[in-house]
Parts: structure tokens; C-alpha cells; sequence
């Protein structure tokens, strides 16, 4: 079934260059689908365009039946909540503890000076630490943020992601920022939430060997273009 489907998208920032020419693909629920290509082809700028983070020019995007590019405030509410973020630099709040940002994900930033915990109620601060156990990192729960190494950061940055329940997740370089071996870790985590949750993911990487090894299928991107789009092995066979 198709959750996503981008039509003749067409994107710039500035009227002198066109960033994304005539994107074409479609993303069936449950895939884990890579978007790989050197830097400046305009990858975070195509994750960008599916939750609107920024305007497209051109072409239509589908998501969940409805019609991205036209949406009311209450639609395009529904679809960010229906999009989770991974950020390649996590994105985290770094004086907040690590439930706290999860929360922050779903539930908003129910603050004060103090006693942010407080504002949680216990089913919801379950759900966050559930999320945590499920990705190894609940015995961090109560450290702030800026305490964890990169890795454990970005699985942070995962479940917050995953609290509010999302039909697809949206990886700008997840990894770029990792040593290999977090790098594994985070890759693996994202193969287990398709296959396992069933949560689609869309994943910019640069690292063709990383794509080849975990991805249903690819989408190659150069200078704003698509110049391939297939299964892993059939790019093994490109090559
Ligand atoms: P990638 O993720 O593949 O590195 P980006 O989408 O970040 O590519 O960038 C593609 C091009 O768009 C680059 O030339 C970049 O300078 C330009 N760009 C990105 N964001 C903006 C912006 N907000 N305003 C103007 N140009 C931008
Ligand atoms: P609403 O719930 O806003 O009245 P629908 O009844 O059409 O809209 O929603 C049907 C399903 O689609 C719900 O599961 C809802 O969460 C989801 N949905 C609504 N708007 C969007 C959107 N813009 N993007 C993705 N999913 C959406």
C-alpha cells in the first residue's frame, strides 16, 4: 500500500537555482527506503517538502491519502503528527533529562522553572519510558541530555520521534555525525522499527554501503535529480 507518493516536485529556494527537478517515487507503508547522494543534491531539502518544513514550487505529494500541498491548519497539524524527525545532530533539548525530551516529542514542553515531570501524567511518562526500554537506553531516563554520547543522544532523539505514534519517520543523516559502531546501532534500530513496528522510514545517507546494506530500496540523488532508484542489489549491479 502506498503511503507516499511525490509527483513531479519541483523545488527553490531562490529564483537562480532550482534545488529539486521533477521528483518522481513512490514508498509503500513499512519500507525503509534511502536517500543517498553527495552533499548539496538537495536530500534535506526533499525531507523538508514531504512535512513542509519549506514550500514546494511544483508537483504533488500524497501522504496518507491526503494531498500535502493543500491543507488547512488542523491537516497540517495532523500530518506532522503523523511525520516523525531523527536529526543528524539530534536536535535535543541539552538541560532537559532524557524522559523529558521524550515527552517534550509528544506531549509538548509542559513547563515551568521546575517540577517539569510533574505536568506528565504516570500512562504518559509509562509510554515514554517503554519507548526508552524498547531502544536501550532506559537506565539513561534521568540524565540530562548533554551527559550521553552521541549515539545514546540519537536514540533519544528516536523515541522522540516515536511517541507520538507516526506512519512515517523522516532521518536527515542520522548517522553523519557517529562512529561506526553507534552507526550499527542506529541503522539497526531503524531496520527493527520498519520491519517490526511497521513504521515507515525515509533515510538520508551518504554512505552508499551503509544504504546497500539496510534499505528495501534506494532513491539516488544528484544535483536535484533522481538518477536511480531501485533495490539494493540492483545498484550492487550499477556499479
Ligand atoms: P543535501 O541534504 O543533499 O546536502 P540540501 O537540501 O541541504 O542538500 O541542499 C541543496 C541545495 O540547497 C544546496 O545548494 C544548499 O545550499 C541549498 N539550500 C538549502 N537550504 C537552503 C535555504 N534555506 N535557502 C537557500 N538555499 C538553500
Ligand atoms: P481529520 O481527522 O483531520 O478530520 P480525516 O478524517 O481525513 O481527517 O483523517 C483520517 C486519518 O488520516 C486519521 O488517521 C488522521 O490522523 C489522518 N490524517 C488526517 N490529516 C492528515 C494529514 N494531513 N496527513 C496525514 N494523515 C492525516
Amino acid at each position: 500500500m502506498s503511503l507516499l507518493k511525490v509527483e513531479g516536485l519541483e523545488k527553490s529556494y531562490t529564483a537562480d537555482k532550482q534545488i529539486l527537478k521533477n521528483i518522481h517515487f513512490e514508498i509503500n507503508a513499512g519500507e525503509l527506503v534511502s536517500v543517498i547522494g553527495p552533499s548539496g543534491a538537495g536530500k534535506s531539502t526533499l525531507l523538508r517538502c514531504i512535512n513542509r518544513m519549506v514550500e514546494f514550487n511544483e508537483g504533488k505529494i500524497m501522504f496518507n491519502n491526503h494531498d500535502v500541498g493543500n491543507l488547512n491548519k488542523k491537516e497540517l497539524r495532523n500530518l506532522r503528527a503523523n511525520i516523525g524527525m531523527v536529526f543528524q545532530h539530534y536536535n535535543l533539548v541539552p538541560r532537559l533529562t532524557v524522559i523529558e525530551n521524550v515527552l517534550h516529542g509528544r506531549f509538548g514542553y509542559k513547563t515551568t522553572l521546575q517540577g517539569l515531570l510533574g505536568r506528565y501524567t504516570e500512562a504518559e511518562k509509562e509510554r515514554a519510558f517503554y519507548l526508552l526500554e524498547k531502544l536501550g537506553i532506559h537506565e539513561h531516563a534521568y540524565k540530562r541530555c548533554d551527559q550521553l554520547s552521541g549515539g545514546q543522544q540519537q536514540r533519544v532523539g528516536i523515541c522522540r520521534a516515536l511517541i507520538q505514534e507516526p506512519k512515517l519517520i523522516l532521518c536527515d543523516e542520522p548517522i553523519a555525525s557517529l562512529d561506526p559502531n553507534s552507526s550499527k546501532v542506529i541503522m539497526d534500530l531503524l531496520k527493527s522499527i520498519s520491519t517490526e513496528m511497521g513504521i515507515t522510514c525515509l533515510v538520508n545517507l551518504h554512505q552508499v554501503d551503509v544504504a546497500q546494506h539496510y534499505s528495501d530500496r534506494i532513491i539516488g540523488l544528484n544535483k536535484g535529480e533522481i538518477v536511480f532508484t531501485g533495490t539494493s542489489h540492483e545498484l550492487y549491479e550499477e556499479q
